[in-house]
């Protein structure tokens, strides 16, 4: 962002807006925590502000601080459609393009607010005034905290903000291992930590919150998983049956494709999971270094993320989209193997 720009939103927020902060569809720990972050600091400033899902998420998130002010528009579609009408201001944080939100999208482009964008995914569409993206960020949290130093506020950097915004950087850095993570992201995970987020507590309150079927949802994940050595890569299938034989809830197949990734050698993994209410396969994808599954997922997928995460979607049978995939695969080999 420029100085000017920069400029522009602090004169935009000296006086008290009515902000609205939207996450994209399906929600990520990332999407949470940086929306609710920021509605911390915002209200800090008392602006009215809200936090705006398209849907609701995981009960993994449900702990994080502001949680219950949370509206779902997917829930109450009309109440949201007024307040985005009214609205001064609309952040969107987390996503790239109006159609990640679903339906909410047209009225979001049909609303005289103002709009930012904070970012980090690949090939953003132009629909915000402002834009803050940028594609070597690990994450919108970790952009957030530099937004806030951008206003010259770390000082005003609460333990709500700062246990929000370390949960979305640890969730999308896969907890600081990702090459997305550099010296600044550890920086302001020190600096989170000092304004009072605990580290031991978050990553517990992740991760180590499993139900039991969660756990036998992902044996059944690892059973189904196949290797196919020669072009190192590894995919993982669950059907609806399955699914249900082990009582799926939104976010129980969080993560399950790294498992694919973390094989010896393997280099691209890969999850489907059939959705029969909506017909759909939801595809998420998995690289190591230089093979992007952006552009893997933008090409067959109708989808795209980043370079090494990216999701997708197809509405062929379960069978169907397996077989389209290991079709796809050989013409890829030299990017695969070299
Ligand atoms: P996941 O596989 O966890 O759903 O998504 C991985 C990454 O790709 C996330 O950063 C997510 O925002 C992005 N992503 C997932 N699905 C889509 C999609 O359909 N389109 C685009 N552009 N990005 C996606
Ligand atoms: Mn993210």
């Amino acid at each position: 962002m420029t100085t000017s720009e920069i400029n522009q939103i602090q004169a935009l927020l000296s006086t008290p807006k009515q902000i609205i902060i939207v996450p994209h569809k399906n929600p990520d720990g990332d999407a949470m925590g940086s929306t609710l972050a920021l509605y911390h600091y915002l209200k800090g400033f008392n602006h009215d502000a809200l936090v705006m899902a398209p849907n609701d998420y995981p009960d993994f998130l449900k702990w994080l601080p502001g949680d219950e002010t949370v509206l779902k528009y997917e829930s109450e579609t009309e109440r949201c459609e007024i307040l985005l009408q009214k609205a001064d201001l609309i952040f969107t944080l987390d996503f790239n393009a109006l159609h990640r939100v679903g339906d909410m999208g047209d009225k979001i482009g049909t609303s005289e607010a103002i709009k930012i964008m904070i970012d980090h995914h690949q090939q953003p569409d132009n629909y915000a005034k402002f834009m803050f993206s940028d594609v070597r960020m690990s994450s919108t949290c970790e952009m957030v905290y530099r937004f806030i130093e951008m206003l010259a506020h770390e000082n005003r950097v609460t333990a709500d903000i700062a246990t929000c915004l370390y949960t979305g950087i640890m969730t999308d850095t896969g907890s600081f291992r990702f090459a997305s993570t550099t010296s600044k992201t550890h920086y302001i995970i020190g600096k989170l930590m000092e304004h009072g987020a605990k580290n031991a507590e978050i990553h517990n309150a992740i991760y180590d919150t499993n139900s039991y079927a969660r756990l036998q949802l992902l044996g059944c994940a690892l059973k189904n998983l196949k290797v196919i050595p020669e072009l190192r890569t590894a995919y993982i299938t669950l059907s609806q049956d399955e699914l249900n034989q082990f009582d799926f809830k939104k976010g129980d197949t969080e993560g399950f494709v790294n498992y694919g990734l973390s094989l010896n050698n393997i280099i691209f993994a890969a999850i489907f999971i059939e959705h029969k209410k909506e017909n759909i396969i939801k595809i998420s994808l998995r690289s190591k270094g230089d093979f992007s599954v952006n552009e893997f997922s933008r090409q067959y997928f109708e989808g795209g993320g980043h370079t090494n995460a990216a999701g997708g979607k197809s509405d062929l049978s379960l069978d169907e989209t397996i077989e389209k995939f290991i079709s796809i695969l050989p013409s890829h080999k030299n990017e695969l193997t070299s």
